[in-house]
Formats: C-alpha cells, sequence, structure tokens
C-alpha cells in the first residue's frame, strides 16, 4: 500500500468517528429523550476522544511526512495535495495542545454551562463570571500551546476561519462600522416605519412547517439526501454528502423564523450536498470554513429569500397555505415587512443591516478579554456601553445583554467574526455571478434556481474544503474579502425601501 494510501485509511477512521458523534449529537438535539443526556455525553466524549487520538498520535505524523515526499511535484492545487495540508493543519491544532488541558476546558465549559443558563435567566451575571473568568483563561493557555504570529486571538479564530487573522477581521470592521452605524441612523431619522404586522398572525405550524420543506425543495434541497426536523436551536450537520440534515424552529404567532431559519439551514445543507462525494470520509469533505459556511446560508436567506422577485413568485402560494392571514396583503406590503430595520438588544433576531454591529460588538470585547485590557466583572458595562454607540439601544438587564449567546458558556470564543465574514463574502459572491447570470433576477422569479446553485457548485460547492477561506474567494472573485459589495448592497436596498434619496 502507498504511503498516501496508508494515510487516507487512517484519516478516514478519524472522519468517520466524527461523523458518527455528529450523529449523537443531531440526535441529543432533535429525539432523544431528555434523561438521555447523561450516557449520551460519555458515549460522545469516548469517541470524540479515540478520533483524537488517532488524529495526533505519531504515526499519523509520520505518515504526513511519508506521504508528502511520495507525493513530491505533485500539483499545489491536487486533491492529494490539498488533502494532506488540510489534514497537517488538523493534526497540528490538535497535536500542540496537551490532553490534560483539553479535558479541563471541556470539563470547565459543562459547568458553565449550567450556570450560564441559570445567570441568563436571572440576569445575574456575578453568577457566571468565575466561570467565564476560568474559560478565558484556559482559552489563552490553549491559544498559546497552538502557537500564533501575531495576536493569541488568531490561534482562537483559526479554528474557525483558517489563515484569518484578527487584524483582518479588525480592519474590515473599521470600514463596516462608520458606514452601518450612518445607514442605521438615516433609517432611524426617515420618518419611514415599514409595517411587519403581516408576519405577527396565528399560523398553523403544520402548515408552516409544509411550506418549509416546500421552499427548501425548490432551491434545490434534496431530500432523498436530506431530512428536516424541530429543535430548540436551528443547525444544519452532515455526515457525508449524502446524508445532510437540517433543523428548524416554528412559532405560532411569528412567521419570519420558519421561512428564513428553514432558507438561512437549507443553504448550508446545499453547500454539504454540493461537496464531492469522493471526498466522504475525508477531511477535504464540506465546507471551506464556517464563514464561507455562512456566506452559503445567507445567500439564500438574504440574497435570495429577502428579495422582491424571490416572493413575487413565493407570495402567492404561501398566500395559499395561509389564504385567512395573509389575504389583503400585496407581495410589496409582505416585501416591505420581511425587511424592516429595527435596532435591538439580539443578534439572532437583528436584521440585515444591524446585525453586524452586534458582531463587532462582541469581537471588540472578546479581544479586549484576550489582551487583558477588560476585566470579566467589567464586560456588561462595556456591552451596554456600546450598544447604546452604535444602535442606540439601552440594555435592561444582562439577560438580554452580555448574556445573550450560549458560544461563550460553551467555550466557543473567536467565532463570532464568521458570521460577518459570511455576509460580507455572499455579497461578493453575488457581485462576481452577476458578470455570468445578468438575469438572476428573472430566474429567481421564475423559480429556476438549477443555474443560481449551479454556479455556486461550480465556484464553491465543488471545491469543497480544498482551499483557506481567502484563497478561495480569490480563485473565484480575483480579489481578496473585502466587504464594499456588502455595504453597498445594503445602501441601495435599503436606500429604497427607506426612501434615503429624497
Ligand atoms: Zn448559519
Amino acid at each position: 500500500m502507498s504511503k498516501l494510501a496508508e494515510l487516507k485509511k487512517r484519516l478516514s477512521t478519524v472522519w468517520d468517528l466524527r461523523s458518527t458523534s455528529s450523529l449523537l449529537s443531531w440526535d441529543q438535539q432533535t429525539y432523544m429523550p431528555p434523561q438521555g443526556s447523561g450516557p449520551r455525553a460519555q458515549q460522545m466524549a469516548t469517541i470524540d476522544r479515540l478520533a483524537h487520538e488517532i488524529l495526533t498520535a505519531d504515526e499519523t505524523a509520520r505518515l504526513l511526512d511519508e506521504a508528502a515526499t511520495e507525493l513530491n511535484g505533485a500539483a499545489d492545487d491536487s486533491d492529494e495535495a490539498c488533502l494532506i495540508r488540510v489534514a497537517r493543519r488538523h493534526y497540528n491544532r490538535g497535536a500542540n495542545v496537551p490532553g490534560s488541558l483539553v479535558e479541563e476546558f471541556s470539563r470547565t465549559c459543562s459547568l458553565a454551562h449550567e450556570n450560564w443558563v441559570e445567570a441568563k435567566r436571572s440576569s445575574d451575571f456575578p453568577l457566571f463570571a468565575p466561570h467565564l473568568e476560568k474559560i478565558w483563561e484556559l482559552a489563552r493557555q490553549i491559544a498559546g500551546a497552538r502557537g500564533y504570529q501575531e495576536h493569541p486571538y488568531d490561534a482562537l479564530l483559526d479554528e474557525w476561519e483558517p489563515g484569518t487573522t484578527a487584524a483582518e477581521v479588525r480592519a474590515m470592521f473599521d470600514e463596516m462600522r462608520p458606514r452601518l452605524v450612518a445607514l442605521v441612523k438615516r433609517i432611524r431619522e426617515s420618518g419611514v416605519n415599514l409595517d411587519a404586522s403581516a408576519l405577527h398572525q396565528r399560523f398553523d405550524l403544520e402548515r408552516q412547517i409544509a411550506f418549509a420543506k416546500f421552499m427548501a425543495e425548490e432551491i434545490g434541497y434534496d431530500f432523498n439526501r436530506g431530512r428536516q426536523d424541530i429543535s430548540a436551536h436551528p443547525f444544519c450537520t452532515s455526515f457525508s454528502a449524502h446524508d445532510v440534515r437540517i433543523t428548524v424552529r416554528y412559532f405560532e404567532r411569528f412567521l419570519a423564523p420558519s421561512l428564513f431559519g428553514t432558507l438561512h439551514e437549507a443553504g448550508h445543507a446545499l453547500y454539504e450536498q454540493g461537496s464531492p462525494p469522493q471526498f466522504n470520509h475525508t477531511p477535504l469533505r464540506g465546507g471551506a470554513s464556517l464563514g464561507i459556511h455562512e456566506s452559503q446560508s445567507r445567500w439564500w436567506e438574504n440574497l435570495v429569500g429577502r428579495s422582491r422577485p424571490f416572493w413575487k413568485r413565493y407570495f402567492p402560494k404561501l398566500a395559499g397555505f395561509f389564504p385567512e392571514q395573509l389575504h389583503g396583503y400585496t407581495v410589496d406590503q409582505f416585501y416591505r415587512a420581511i425587511n424592516r430595520v429595527e435596532p435591538s438588544l439580539i443578534r439572532v433576531e437583528a436584521d440585515e443591516v444591524t446585525y453586524n454591529l452586534h458582531i463587532m460588538i462582541r469581537f471588540e470585547l472578546e479581544l479586549q478579554i484576550m489582551e487583558g485590557k477588560l476585566a470579566i466583572k467589567d464586560v456588561p458595562d462595556a456591552w451596554n456601553d456600546r450598544y447604546s454607540e452604535y444602535l442606540g439601544v439601552s440594555v435592561p438587564n444582562d439577560g438580554s445583554g452580555c448574556l445573550q449567546d450560549i458560544h461563550w458558556a460553551h467555550g466557543i470564543l473567536g467565532y463570532f467574526p464568521t458570521y460577518s465574514i459570511g455576509n460580507v463574502v455572499a455579497s461578493q459572491l453575488w457581485e462576481r455571478m452577476l458578470e455570468d447570470l445578468p438575469n438572476v433576477d428573472e430566474l429567481v422569479e421564475n423559480g429556476q434556481f438549477k443555474s443560481v446553485l449551479g454556479w455556486l457548485v461550480e465556484h464553491v460547492h465543488s471545491r469543497a474544503k480544498k482551499y483557506l477561506p481567502k484563497e478561495l474567494v480569490q480563485k473565484v472573485t480575483g480579489e481578496g474579502i473585502q466587504c464594499g459589495p456588502f455595504l453597498r448592497y445594503l445602501e441601495t436596498k435599503f436606500g429604497e425601501l427607506y426612501a434615503l434619496d429624497r
């Protein structure tokens, strides 16, 4: 057997174990009975440990070196060369962090999670603070063990957005911040108030589910290789390109989460279903990074799903599902309802314009904590000050302030920038697609998504995880990641909706 074949065999064991762990996690979040959580946590920990041990063993390092020698001379972008590069990144990230530190981090986060739930419920930040302190202290140690070139934050960010640095994110936000803050201000002062009441009525849940599945199928989600279930927090997960699942959350008195949650998660799922089958069981399967993944979900949720052409076609169909509720509303009223801008406290409910301001605040605080410039006890004040400065809202309590998201309690640090990178990259890709499909509005209005999806498959999905996110964007658009297209998109769309040029 060649060394490359031996390496592939070894890696397939690691990635099969990881997929199995993901399947257990999917089950936990959908159908597992409540009392199953204790034993399930142990089962998943066992599988994760086995995968980690095989990945970080000396044998893996030896095979990586030998296979690289064997491949000497292969093109840089060949599947084999990319496989070795990606596998080496995974190996390095895991092998340099002592197992005892990984275990302590995981234990600390479990405990923190319980306390966060209670702290959030009772808006009691001091209850959570000691746990958060410990999490950041361990994260600093992990960053040190992994190594970094410029900033310790880079070592955390690299896990989600390989090859991207805090300095690059900071530069992106520095460009975005003044234009977004100005746009929010102009919208607030426009005197225009978009009426969203169409979305706030009683909508039968079974019908919502049926419409959500219909929409997902329309844009190209293949239910022979997927399924749609319900969970408290919507997500997409996959175990191969042949089994990609999404979950959605439904509210009886608010229609938007099921519509846009479905398009969002189906966007993630299309990316996974577009991953070439030969990459199953390897580290090349799936998406380039969380940011690129988010570019795909936001593409379908916002660029397609919150557009006028989309609802010209689908509003009459939606009204067929809900004739009583939507009788009397026009497409245009509906389009305005789903695009209402309102600075708010909660990131997950934010509109397209204010969304990235939430991310910026989180990123700025994370950087300051990492640098030791912000003490954990001062996080609520720093949080509230920025919400008032960037969004013009005052935070009534920490439950709807700095305790709102689960990420910190799970030890997921350096993650938030990927949401903004996704928004930015989606618009860059869209501008590039317009060169090939200038009639995209017409295609969307006629429900002809094959060519739109086909474009994404050709330029993004088929490349799976072969390239770093910035390499991928460079290959597709000829440029690095930049926010110009995204800002232009927002200013044009919301300039029209809020009559800002009058
Ligand atoms: Zn997403």
